[in-house]
């Protein structure tokens, strides 16, 4: 039996993006047969307050979700990362890092964007007497030294990937300096932790799943399946972002019915070929992966959403 889970950031309400995602991953578990699982990635608590957590999950039920066991709160896990983590150290795979932001910048090379910076290790080979001192006066990043090779996986919907971690990715921080856990090494052992073994996503996320099945590998997980799925744009084709409001459940709520919002998305993601409202019991039976594309999903002008 398949297990697959939704894992949303509740930093604000969750808005059509989010939830396509969730009805996607939903149907693929359940039209399968198989089991559920709802995780806050609550972890950044100061940015996912209870408040707005409480509300996904209010939103998440409103909307005819069910989950097969209590949701996990990852704001609650610090103790397990750090577990972890120490299994990673001493595989000699973790090191200090000292470096500012100022300095991360400054090291950049010129023809990447400033999202992605290849760590250029300054601090890879530091000595013990150098990390004492520069303790002193700061406390350090942790960082996954990562190997020159391949990573290959087969993703469901965009097919081969392969990423060689050490040229295009480096060496990444699994606890910030603030002391605050990486996401990719949360994710990683909630769902290994969880049983997950289809995971269910954002195509914005494909970029980080080699580092996630490194770190799958190194603490000896099993590697999932994963199904990264295409964004969701407004009917202009413009990329949905927090900042469109009319789109969030709040708004959407006071509009329409969950099964003209779950229709609706359905819908668009080619799961149904008529737009009229269906609710998720409905959709199981329907849903099949070859039915949804790689191309970004468009909306179609909310008004045009009617019974
Ligand atoms: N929490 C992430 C997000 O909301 C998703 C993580 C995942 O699905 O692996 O973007």
């Amino acid at each position: 039996m398949i297990t697959g889970r939704f894992a949303p950031t509740p930093s604000g309400r969750l808005h059509l993006g989010n939830l396509l995602c969730a009805m996607l991953a939903y149907l693929s578990a359940r039209s399968q047969g198989g089991r559920f699982l709802l995780r806050i990635e609550d972890i950044d608590l100061p940015r996912c307050p209870r408040r707005l957590s409480l509300q996904c999950i209010e939103d998440l039920q409103w909307l005819g979700f069910t989950w097969d066991e209590e949701p996990l709160w990852q704001s609650e896990r610090g103790h397990i990362y750090q577990h972890y983590l120490e299994e990673l150290t001493k595989q000699g795979l973790i090191y200090p890092c000292f470096c500012t932001r100022a300095q991360l910048m400054a090291s950049q090379a010129p023809n990447l964007g400033d999202t992605q910076v290849v760590y250029n290790r300054a601090c890879a080979s530091l000595s013990g007497e150098d990390i004492a001192r520069l303790s002193q006066t700061r406390s350090p990043a942790l960082r996954l030294r990562v190997p020159d090779a391949e990573i290959t996986f087969t993703d469901g919907l965009f097919g081969a990937q392969r990423e060689n971690l050490a040229r295009d990715c480096g060496d990444f921080i699994l606890r910030r300096s603030d002391g605050l856990f990486g996401y990719q090494l949360a994710v990683v052992v909630d769902d290994a932790l969880s049983g997950v073994d289809q995971v269910v996503r954002g195509r914005d996320i494909l970029s980080a799943t080699p580092r996630q099945i490194f770190l799958l590998e190194m603490l000896g997980f099993p590697v999932p399946e994963y199904v990264h799925i295409p964004l969701l744009m407004d009917s202009q084709g413009r990329r949905l972002a927090k900042r469109d409001k009319d789109l969030d459940l709040s708004a959407l709520s006071r509009r329409f019915t969950p099964a003209q919002i779950l229709g609706m998305l359905a819908h668009s993601a080619g799961v149904i070929e008529e737009n009229r409202p269906m609710t998720l019991e409905q959709l199981i039976p329907l849903f099949q992966w070859d039915k949804v594309k790689q191309a970004d999903v468009r909306l179609p002008e909310m008004e045009a959403v009617h019974g």
